[in-house]
């Protein structure tokens, strides 16, 4: 029986140049690592889905937190404000307060339940600056592993990683304080 294959533009992400090598294989397909047939903006649109659906492990009063569908690493994630604004200095203080302890927060869950040794956090500002969805902020927190940089990149630009998308997203939820927990 053949397994449902789901389109990678029905999920918000960063679409970048590597492809992936999924271990083991099946539901979530990469084309290309492109973001397909999308016109609406993927942060606008993923959070009127089901936290299943748009990959959200945790929504706050002004930001919410999602997987990233083209992760760097197993657990990366993406804090974005609902609202649809470019840049830091167009965020509101009230956003920028929960964008900050949103990825508090999600450090402290990923260190805890993945047992990272250090974390890449920042924000890609502008197309030139290497934004994928230069429209809608979007904060990146990257867990590192200490053995995580093998010869995989470098030589062939693809990435094994070790977890399915969905349950990587399950186990975060599942891990986040009760009080920052999503309600759908
Ligand atoms: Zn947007």
């Amino acid at each position: 029986m053949d397994r449902p294959v789901e389109d990678s533009g029905d999920f918000a992400a960063i679409p970048d140049e590597f492809q992936r090598l999924w271990t083991p294989h099946r539901m979530v397909y990469i084309q290309g690592g492109e973001q397909p047939h999308i016109d609406e903006c993927p942060f606008c649109r993923a959070p009127s889905l089901t936290d299943e659906e748009g990959l959200i492990v945790a929504r706050g009063e002004h930001a919410y937190v999602l997987l990233n569908l083209f992760p760097y690493n197993s657990g990366h994630l993406l804090v974005c404000p609902y609202r649809h604004v470019a840049t830091y200095d167009l965020a509101t203080a009230e956003e920028v307060a929960e964008i900050a302890s949103l990825t508090q927060t999600a450090m402290r869950v990923l260190t805890e339940i993945s047992r990272c040794d250090g974390f890449n956090i920042g924000m890609n500002q502008g197309r030139v600056a290497g934004a994928g969805v230069a429209g809608h902020l979007h904060q990146h927190i990257v867990p590192r592993w200490m053995s995580d940089s093998n010869f995989f990149p470098i030589i062939a630009r693809t990435k094994a990683l070790p977890q399915l998308l969905g349950d990587v997203r399950a186990g975060i939820q599942a891990a986040w304080p009760k009080e920052h927990a999503s309600e759908q």
